[in-house]
Order: C-alpha cells, then structure tokens, then sequence
C-alpha cells in the first residue's frame, strides 16, 4: 500500500528520501509512479515524447492518467516527415496538450551555413542545439520531468534509478525503467496502440533522420541511432545538469572558428 502523497509539499523531500522512494518504486507499476507524480507535483510537472512506436505506452498511460500533462517534443528540424505526422495524427486523436521545442534562435546565424552538415560534422554539438538546451529551457518552470528510459536500452540507462534527483532541483521519474521492450510491445497489442509509420520499414529507434537508419529485426532497438559514429546517446538522459553552459563544449572546431569569427554571446 502506497502512503496517502495527497497535499503533500514536494519541497519536503531531500535526496534520501528520494532514493529510499526510488527503492520503494522497483515494485511498483509504471501507472503508480506516474500517479505518485502527478499527485504530488501537479502542474510543475510534464513529460517528453519523442512519438516513436515504443514511446506510445507511455504517452498513453501518462495522459491517460492526466489527460492535460505538458509533453515535450523537441522539433530538432531534422525529424522524418512521417514523425511529424505521426506526431500530428497523436496529438490531434488523443487531444494531448504537446509543447513543441526549438533551438534557441540565438543560433540562427551560427547554423545559417551548417544546417545540412552540423548533425554529421558534429553530432553532439547538433544534440546540444537541438535537444539538450531546449529541454533545459523548458525544464526550469517545472518540478518534475517523466521520462520514457529503460534500463534494457543503452548501458547508461541500465545504471538509472526511477527517481533522480537532479543538481537543479528536478526530479527525474522514469516509470518504465524496469520494462523490457517486450512488456512494452504487449502494452501496445493490448490498448490497440498506433504504430509509428516507420516501423514497417526496419526502423525500430527512430530520432532525427541524418543520424537514423533501418535496422534487422534480431538487432538492438538502438543500433540504427548514429550508426557507426561511436555515440550512443544524445545528451538528454547523461548528466544534462551538470553542463549548463557550453564550457565543455568549447574545444570544438566549428564553435571556436565561428566565435572568433563573429562574437562571443553564446546562448
Ligand atoms: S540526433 Fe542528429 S540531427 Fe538530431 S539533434 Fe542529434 S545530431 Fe542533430
């Protein structure tokens, strides 16, 4: 039996709590955890969808839960076609209430002649524009964040916890830590959930198009995600506290020509 969080101020719990919480949380249902958040941090709390097939579960039993949840979607401009209908399509017959992300338009100028390379020339730089500065952004006005990681996707998220407890205060809930894809393919079958329309087509993982391709059915979910460009990971679920600013990315090429040859204001 869950203790009674109705009321109850988010404020008052430090990082052993969260932990002993987190333990607590290993036995509990996606469905619990998403209430258990909702009850306690309701409105400073959204999630994120990148609206791909195994993404849906989520997307359903979180709005199921709060039919008005906040979900973040980062329109990075390099998503498929086919993501952004779908994404269209699932807002529209869910009647979801999604918050579209964008880079900061500070960067206009330093993309203006990079927009087709940059995700090849420097893919993580790419994911800091377009992934991990936004959602910081939008993560600073809310308490809580949902998210759809699971420990059976990368060796990063395999060492995640159900509650993290970030450097500025966030708190990180990942209710689907413990499923395995399979749980999450028999989620779907079982609610009738929309596929994405690129699954068909061997894209099992599907993020922005430069840096996904289609994969053999006996692969990791993942292998199709910057294919053969030893990256894993886009920056979202590593540490994205712990880089606020583009000090640790001031040793790239592209950004130290552009700042010498323009200005020093980086957003
Ligand atoms: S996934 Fe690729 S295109 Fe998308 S933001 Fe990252 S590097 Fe850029």
């Amino acid at each position: 039996m869950m203790q009674d969080y109705n009321g109850y101020n988010p404020g008052m719990f430090d990082a052993n709590e969260i932990k002993k919480l987190s333990q607590e949380f290993e036995n509990k249902t996606p469905q619990e955890i998403i209430q258990w958040a909702v009850t306690i941090f309701w409105p400073e709390i959204a999630m994120s969808s990148s609206f791909q097939t195994q993404s849906m579960p989520l997307l359903h039993m979180a709005t199921r839960i709060k039919h008005d949840l906040p979900v973040f979607f980062l329109d990075t401009g390099y998503h498929f076609w086919e993501t952004l209908m779908f994404r269209e399509q699932i807002s529209s017959e869910w009647k979801l209430n999604v918050i579209d992300l964008y880079r900061d338009e500070r960067w206009e100028d330093f993309m203006h002649h990079r927009t087709r390379t940059l995700p090849l020339e420097d893919p993580s730089l790419c994911c800091f524009l377009h992934k991990v500065q936004p959602m910081q952004k939008a993560l600073k006005d809310i308490k809580a964040w949902i998210s759809g990681i699971r420990r059976d996707q990368t060796a990063v998220r395999a060492e995640a916890n159900i509650l993290e407890l970030q450097d500025n205060g966030l708190l990180k809930v990942n209710p689907l830590l413990n499923w395995t894809k399979d749980e999450v393919k028999q989620y779907a079958q079982e609610n009738n959930l929309p596929a994405h329309p690129l699954l068909e087509k061997g894209y099992r993982s599907v993020g922005c198009a430069p840096c996904t391709v289609a994969i053999g059915v006996n692969d990791d979910e993942r292998t199709g995600r910057w294919a053969g460009r030893g990256k894993v990971e886009c920056g979202l679920h590593t540490n994205m506290f712990e880089n606020k600013d583009l000090t640790n990315l001031r040793s790239d090429f592209t950004l130290r020509l552009w700042k010498k040859t323009n200005h020093d204001d980086t957003p």
